[in-house]
Formats: structure tokens, sequence, C-alpha cells
């Protein structure tokens, strides 16, 4: 469809969100934040990551995520270029000794599988994998020493409950799109790893790992058995540059400095308790409109695996890409689904930041776009 065949609906300004970005990464990036960030453009931007202006908001950014997440005596924050999808291919070489196990259940969870399974210096990982819109369960196994989870999943909307699978074997989870928006036990994770613009509320080329005491040990133990890494990607480099607040090269000093003033917003009001409340709040609301009109329904049948953060919703009788296009032509954008999924369906960004009323007013606009597409909105 060109600009030119969309359909020329316009939704009254009353009725549109005050904000319009719903994208699920990249997604809304607090305009409050950004002015903070403009207000240090000559203090801190274009200054070196060397010096104490930079490595006091890394120190800032690691303890305000150990308060965040309520870490126990001995965790770390780990932090290291190029994203969660970087530190998939660094948990290869420095935590997985020699066998993982992998819960596969959307596009995400899959590419770890896949990078572990193309390292020729493991054994082949045991992956479980169930239909995209739901989510397997961990098996007990003495024959792997990493569990490899996704609290979750960014393509489906599936969410999972952590839970260690076993006494043995390190649980290594993929909170890129959870983390901040979602409550966890440290008692149940060894390393929770994240990118920092899904619900932190940043910028791309981050990763971030809160690691346990026994993640740690793995680490050191396997960088003393001499196991060869790039040193982009070596762990034990991360961990030795993280402890003095840097990062082994240059990051982007921006990314640094809106992701701490996330975890200083959420710890300001309450902690991952209200943040995680107020994604459940916009849950609430898309989900419990999806189930009240005929024409759309929840993709996550299982309510308890609905996501708090990102909500897909199946839409029926009405194209739901051309929903999204109208919404776009009205500054309301990223509602597309996740292209692989193939599914006539909108998919939600309900991270901290974004407004829990605003959610509420995407439903509307909704309504209002399908109403004049000549469906039943009511
Ligand atoms: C977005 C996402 C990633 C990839 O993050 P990058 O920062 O692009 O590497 C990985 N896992 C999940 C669950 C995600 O949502």
């Amino acid at each position: 469809m060109t600009t030119s065949e969309i359909p020329a609906i316009e939704i009254p300004r009353g009725l549109q969100p005050a904000d319009g970005r719903f994208g699920c990464g990249p997604s809304k990036v607090r305009p409050e934040s950004v002015a903070e960030l403009a207000a240090v453009s000559t203090t801190y931007l274009g200054t070196s990551h060397r010096q104490p202006t930079v490595k006091r908001v890394v120190g800032s950014l690691r303890t305000g995520l150990t308060a965040l997440f309520g870490l126990p005596d001995g965790w770390e924050i780990l932090l290291g270029n190029g994203g969660a999808t970087y530190f998939w291919d660094a948990a290869t070489f420095g935590l997985i000794t020699t066998r993982s196990q992998h819960l596969s259940f959307g596009e995400f969870s899959s590419k770890f599988a896949a990078a572990a399974k193309a390292a020729p210096h493991l054994e082949a990982p045991l992956v479980i994998a169930s239909d995209p819109g739901t989510h397997p369960r961990a098996v007990a196994d003495a024959s792997v020493d990493v569990y490899a989870l996704t609290h979750n999943e960014t393509s489906t909307g599936v969410a999972m409950q952590l839970s260690r699978p076993a006494a043995d074997g390190l649980v290594l989870v993929d909170a890129t799109s959870g983390a901040g928006g979602l409550v966890w036990d440290p008692a149940q994770v060894d390393v929770y790893y994240f990118s920092p613009q899904k619900c932190f509320a940043g910028d791309g080329g981050l990763w971030v790992a809160a690691c346990s005491p026994a993640a740690i040990a793995r680490i050191e133990e396997i960088s003393a058995a001499g196991r060869w890494a790039p040193a982009s990607l070596d762990l034990k480099i991360a961990l030795d540059n993280s402890l003095q607040n840097q990062t082994y090269n240059t990051p982007a000093l921006a990314t640094i400095f809106l992701l701490d003033l996330q975890v200083q917003w959420m710890l300001e009001h309450g902690g991952l308790a209200w943040a995680a409340g107020r994604s459940a709040q916009s849950a609430a609301t898309l989900y419990g409109w999806a189930e009240s009109r005929s024409f759309a329904s929840p993709y996550v049948v299982n309510p308890a695996e609905r996501s708090n953060v990102v909500g897909t919703i199946d839409l029926e009788g009405v194209d739901a890409g051309v929903v999204s296009k109208v919404l776009r032509a009205n500054g309301i954008v990223d509602t597309e689904a996740y292209r692989k999924l193939g599914r006539n369906q909108l998919r939600i960004g309900m991270f901290p930041a974004i407004a829990p009323d605003d959610v509420a007013a995407l439903t509307t606009c909704v309504d209002y776009v399908v109403d004049a597409l000549g469906g039943q909105a009511a």
C-alpha cells in the first residue's frame, strides 16, 4: 500500500495519546530525559569515558540497578558494547562450559540457541521449543551447565515466570524487553541481561548483565582455563572493566546517561514494583479492551503467559496493517505486528515510560479507526 492508498482518516486530537510512541524497541524515550541530556551537552557529552564525569554515571547506573533489582551481596552489574545480541555471543565464550539448554518460543529466544549451536567449542545445545504464543518449560538435566530462559519474548508478547529448573547449572535470562517492567527473584536467576532501549527507555548499543556470585565464578573459571575469546566478547575483560565503572572500549555516553536517568526515575517513584505496576495497569487496559471487542482478541491464549510489557492483539474482519498505517499517519507509531510472526495483529509496547493513560487512548483510537473503516467498533 502506498501513501496515497492509506485511507484518509483523521483521528480527533482529543482522542489521541499525549505521546504516540508504542514501539517495542527502540521505544519511547521520555522527553524529560532528553532535556536532561541536553543540559549536560557541554559538560558530559564529548568528554572522556576514563574520567570521573562519565565513570560517576556508570557507577550510579550500577548502584541504581543493584537497588532496583534488590540484588543480594556479591552480585555485580556488568556492561559492554553491542546489546543483548552481542551478549549471546559473549555467553557462548564465557558462561557456557560445555552444554546449554534453551527455551525457544519466538524470534529472540531462538537466536541464543542458534549462537550456542554454531559455537564449535560447545556441545550441541538442548533446545526445548513450543508454539509461538506459548512458552515451554525448562527440564532439569545433568548434562547441561546453563539454562537459557527469556523473561519476555518480544516477538510474540509471551512472558514467563522465572524459576530455577535444577539446583545445578547457571540460569541465564534474556530480559531485554522485560527488565524494569516485570518483577523477578534473584534467588531464581544467575545472569539477568538486557539492552537499554526497551523498558529502560534509553537507546541501543549497550548490554547490561546482573551477575550472581556463581556466574562471576563461572566467568573466572572459564577464563582461567584459557579458553580463547575475542577481547570484545570476553566477559572476564568486561567484568574487570565494569568493576572500575568502565567499558572495555568506548561506549555511547548518551545511551548510558539515558539509561541511568530511567533507573533513577523508577527508584524515585518506588522502584521496580512501581514500574512493573504501570505496565500491569496498561496491560489490564489493553487486554480488557481486546476481550470486549468483537473484532479483537489477545493473541496469547493463556492469561498467565500474557506479557505486561508487550501486548499482541489479533484483529478479525479488519486489516491490522491498514489500522497501523492509519495510526501512523496520525502520529501514533510502531503498532505493527512482528513481521516474521505473520499474523493480522497489533503489537503494543507497554513499557513503564509509556503512560497507562496513553495505552487507554490508543484503544480509543483503534476503535475510531476500525469504525471509520466500516468495522464494528463496539
Ligand atoms: C530486542 C531484543 C533483543 C535484541 O536486543 P539488541 O539490543 O538488538 O541486541 C534480544 N532479546 C530480546 C528478548 C529482545 O526483545
